[in-house]
């Protein structure tokens, strides 16, 4: 393949500027952007591309959507931070507006995704221990293979990802994964009277939006009911309209008894997290027992609640369902030898890309930035292709041109 990478001079330094005093911890594609509308991002050249990444589903409402940019703007100049040491006049509004919203008793706000992912584990141990009676310590949490959940010691302990373990050590206890859409490796798991929760992400997006069989949910949620384990569903990347419904669980009317939200919580403005679950789970969590200085800050209520009342006013569930449709119906149509698979489920879809060069994918995303699409590739040959769930249909018919134009220059 061509390389026809263009960067400036101007792009370099503040490339180079984060080479040298930031952690290497991340390895951007070479485009430094300074401003966001609906689906697209500038760059500081003033280029503009669709966002195909959506900061990682964080992003659905769109770029600096004006509801939620006003609501931030508004409650800033008024109150942002009390801690949970005093009450706030938006807490209580927050939490009744989120908890009606999803159907659960009560809520507990965290910041990012992987501290309320931290939260459900926790809730859900205390819930084994305190109301299910396992014996102390005893507690286990089946898990999925390909998992992803955020990046603690504690959640990478049962990561099946090397590159996200590898030199870390040593690990926690009280997990067992088992391969993903697998209603039989799930039931053999529950045979262990210590089995406390099953926490899975319904579609697994850094894995490449692996989506399960059909059926999947439900029957993951008779057998947690069957054998009195907490369904823990991380909603974190594939709730708030992402996959065509508000949550992915909706697909087939299935309800977790524990619901981790983040990313778009705060339509990419600020990290705003939340777990939901009933009073039977959640009130086994006593005064001081767990906390955050920032979770459920005024701040972040207000804006939480401006970012979900736009994805139903929008009805950005059917237009992610409408146009994710028509986005993979497209990319079929593609002739390139170079794509094995396209797949998703509403706005949050992949293709996996076939190629004698393994670094294919990379280059692809290459050229599609050179073509004024951005996207990132995932696990190598995957790349990822999850807009902001205001897309329209003229834009997904102009960005499936790009990715063709892009996929004949492999
Ligand atoms: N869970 C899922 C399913 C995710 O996709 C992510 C992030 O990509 C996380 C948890 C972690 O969220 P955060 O990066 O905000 O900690």
């Amino acid at each position: 393949m061509q390389s026809t990478l263009n960067i400036s001079a101007s792009t370099q330094s503040f490339i180079d500027l984060e080479e040298a005093h930031g952690a290497h911890n991340y390895h951007p594609l070479p485009v430094v952007l300074n401003r966001g509308e609906g689906v697209f991002v500038w760059d500081v050249e003033g280029k503009r591309y669709y966002d195909f990444l959506s900061g990682y589903s964080a992003v659905n409402q769109g770029h600096c959507h004006p509801v939620i940019v006003g609501a931030l703007l508004e409650q800033a100049q008024k109150l942002t931070l009390t801690s949970r040491a005093f009450h706030s006049n938006l807490l209580g509004e927050y939490e009744k507006y989120i908890t009606e919203y999803f159907g659960y008793d009560k809520v507990l706000p965290m910041n990012t995704g992987v501290e309320a992912v931290e939260t459900a584990i926790k809730l859900c141990r205390k819930w084994s221990y305190e109301v299910k009676g396992i014996q102390p310590n005893l507690a286990k949490i089946i898990v999925c293979n390909e998992n992803f959940h955020g990046r603690t010691i504690n959640v990478i302990s049962f990561s099946s990802d090397p590159s996200a373990k590898n030199n870390y050590g040593p690990f926690l206890m009280g997990y067992e994964s088992i391969p993903f859409n697998d209603l039989v490796a799930l039931e053999a798991a529950f045979q262990d009277k210590n089995v406390a929760g099953f926490l899975f992400e319904p579609i697994q997006g850094e894995a490449g939006v692996v989506v399960p069989d059909e059926g999947y949910y439900k029957g993951v949620r008779d057998l947690c009911t069957e054998y009195n384990v907490l369904m823990i569903a991380d909603e974190i990347q594939s709730g708030l309209a992402r996959t065509g419904k508000m949550l992915a669980c909706d697909h087939e009317h299935v309800r977790p008894d524990i619901l981790i939200l983040g990313k778009a919580l705060s339509g990419g403005v600020l990290p705003v997290s939340a777990v939901l679950c009933d009073d039977e789970i959640m009130l086994t969590i006593k005064p001081g027992e767990h906390g955050s200085t920032y979770g459920g800050n005024p701040l972040a209520c207000a804006v939480a609640i401006a970012a979900l009342r736009v994805l139903k006013d929008e009805n950005m569930a059917a237009n992610a369902e409408a146009m994710g449709k028509l986005l993979r119906e497209e990319l079929n149509k593609i002739n390139s030898p170079f794509i094995k698979t396209v797949r998703g489920k509403g706005l949050l879809n992949a293709i996996v890309i076939q190629h004698s060069d393994p670094e294919a994918a990379w280059k692809l995303c290459l050229e599609l930035k050179e073509n004024g699409l951005l996207a990132k590739p995932t696990h190598g040959d995957k790349i990822r292709f999850a807009p902001p769930l205001v897309i329209n249909r003229e834009q997904i018919l102009d960005c499936v041109a790009l990715i063709g134009k892009s996929l004949a220059a492999l």
